[in-house]
C-alpha cells in the first residue's frame, strides 16, 4: 500500500463546489487502497483579503498577530474539506499546523520547519482515516502560531511527505505540469514528463511560479519525489526527481525568464582592492538582493562595475549608488530598468560544450543585442532589452528543439 501526500492550492479549493470535487477525488484515491494525507491552502484570494484587513489596522502589521490572522485561511479549508469527505462517507480528521505538530523557528511570517512529530497523523492513517492538514503554518517552541511565507503550503506538503516517508508528494494545481517555457509567451511550449530538482530550482527562481522555491529545495534535500499535476484534468503531470544516470538527457529542459530586472552601472571607478565591496556593501545593507555582477577589465586604472537587481529596488539602488559614486570618485552612475533576463536551463548542458555559443548565435541572427551574460553548470542567462523577450524565448525554444512536434 502506498502513502501519498496530496496538496491542493487556493484555486483548487476556491469554492464550495471545488472543495466537494476535491473531496470526491481524494475519496476515489482512497478507495484504490492508498493512504492519503492532504495539505490545503486557503480558498483563493483569502490570504490577500486577510492581509488587506491587517493593513487597515496597522501599516506594518505586528508579525505575531499577522500569523494568527493569516493561519485562519487554511483552517477554514481543512474543516470544510473534512466535512465534504465525511458527507461522502470517507472518514477524515483535520489538523492545524500546531495540531499536526509542525514545529518551526520563531521567524514570524517566514518561519522554517524544524521538526514534525507524525505520531498522531500515523495513528489516524492506521485507523483508515484521511488526514487533512492546514498548509502554510506551524507552531514555535513557545506555542505561538507561525506561517511559512507566501506559497508555503507547498513546503508543508513536502515536509510532511519527507517526515512520513511518503511514496510521492503530489502538488495538485491549476496547470497540468511544468512546461518548457511559459505557454503564454510560446504556445508551442510542452509539458515535461520529468525534470530534476536542480533544474526545477533554477526554473522556479527565474520566475516559473509553479512551486515555492523552498519546497523544491526541501524535496531535493530529502529526496521526496514530487509531482505537479492538474486538479481538474487527468494526466501524469511532471515528476521532479533526481537525475538518472541511464537517462538520455535533453540538452535543454526549459527556458525561463524574468521581467522584473533592472541593471545599474558605476562608470569609471578607480580600480583598486575593495571596490566591489564598497559598491555592493551599501546595497546589501539596504537589503537589496543582487543577481548578476560584472566588473570590466580596467583601462587607465579605472573600471566599470555593473549588476542587476529586482525592478522594485531600482530607484533605491540608484540613490545609494549616487552616494557611493561620490565617495569613490567614480565618473557616473547609469542604469536601465527596461531589461529582462532569459535563461536556458538543463542538466544536459553540463556534458556538452557549445550550448552558449549556439544560444548567442541564434539571438544574433534575430538581431537581438545581449547586454550581459552569466553562466553556471546547468544554466546560461542573458540580459536583453525587454522588447526582445518574446522573440528571444521563441527563438531559443525552436533552436533547442523544444517546440511541440508537428501533429502532436
Ligand atoms: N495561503 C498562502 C498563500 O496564499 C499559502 C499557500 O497558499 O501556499 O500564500
Ligand atoms: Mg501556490
Amino acid at each position: 500500500m502506498a502513502l501519498y501526500v496530496h496538496k491542493y492550492g487556493g484555486t483548487s479549493v476556491g469554492t464550495v463546489e471545488r472543495i466537494k470535487y476535491v473531496a470526491d477525488k481524494i475519496n476515489q484515491a482512497r478507495k484504490q487502497g492508498d493512504d492519503i494525507v492532504v495539505v490545503v491552502s486557503a480558498m483563493s484570494g483569502e490570504t490577500d483579503r486577510l492581509l488587506g484587513l491587517a493593513r487597515e489596522m496597522q501599516r506594518q502589521p505586528n508579525p505575531r498577530e499577522l500569523d494568527v490572522l493569516l493561519s485562519t485561511g487554511e483552517q477554514v479549508t481543512i474543516a470544510l474539506l473534512c466535512m465534504a469527505l465525511e458527507a461522502e462517507g470517507c472518514p477524515a480528521s483535520s489538523y492545524t499546523g500546531a495540531q499536526a505538530r509542525i514545529l518551526t523557528d520563531a521567524a514570524h511570517t517566514k518561519a522554517r520547519i524544524l521538526d514534525i512529530d507524525t505520531s498522531r497523523v500515523r495513528r489516524d492513517l492506521e485507523q483508515g482515516k484521511v488526514v487533512v492538514v492546514a498548509g502554510f503554518q506551524g507552531v514555535n517552541e513557545e506555542g505561538d502560531i507561525t506561517t511559512l511565507g507566501r506559497g508555503g503550503s507547498d513546503t508543508t506538503a513536502v515536509a510532511l511527505a519527507a517526515a512520513l516517508k511518503a511514496d510521492e508528494c503530489r502538488i495538485y494545481t491549476d496547470v497540468d505540469g511544468v512546461y518548457t517555457t511559459d505557454p503564454r509567451v510560446e504556445p508551442k511550449a510542452r509539458r515535461l514528463d520529468r525534470i530534476t530538482f536542480e533544474e526545477m530550482l533554477e526554473m522556479a527562481s527565474l520566475g516559473s511560479k509553479v512551486l515555492q522555491i523552498r519546497a523544491v529545495e526541501f524535496a531535493g534535500k530529502y529526496n521526496v519525489p514530487l509531482r505537479v499535476l492538474s486538479t481538474f484534468d487527468d494526466g501524469p503531470g511532471t515528476l521532479i526527481t533526481y537525475e538518472e544516470e541511464e537517462m538520455e538527457q535533453a540538452l535543454i529542459s526549459g527556458i525561463a525568464f524574468n521581467r522584473d530586472e533592472a541593471k545599474l552601472t558605476v562608470e569609471g571607478v578607480p580600480d583598486h582592492p575593495g571596490i566591489a565591496a564598497s559598491i555592493l556593501g551599501p546595497i546589501a545593507d539596504a537589503n537589496i538582493e543582487v543577481d548578476m555582477i560584472v566588473q570590466n577589465v580596467a583601462e587607465n586604472d579605472t573600471t566599470d562595475f555593473t549588476f542587476t537587481v529586482h525592478r522594485n529596488d531600482y530607484a533605491r539602488a540608484l540613490e545609494i549608488l549616487q552616494g557611493v559614486c561620490r565617495d569613490l570618485g567614480a565618473n557616473q552612475v547609469t542604469g536601465d530598468d527596461h531589461i529582462v533576463k532569459v535563461s536556458m536551463v538543463g542538466v544536459g548542458m553540463r556534458s556538452h560544450a557549445g550550448i552558449a555559443s549556439k544560444m548567442f548565435r541564434a539571438l544574433a541572427e534575430e538581431g537581438i543585442n545581449i547586454r550581459m551574460i552569466s553562466t553556471s553548470e546547468i544554466k546560461v542567462s542573458v540580459v536583453l532589452d525587454e522588447k526582445y523577450l518574446e522573440l528571444a524565448v521563441r527563438t531559443l525554444h525552436e533552436t533547442f528543439g523544444l517546440d511541440t512536434p508537428p501533429g502532436a
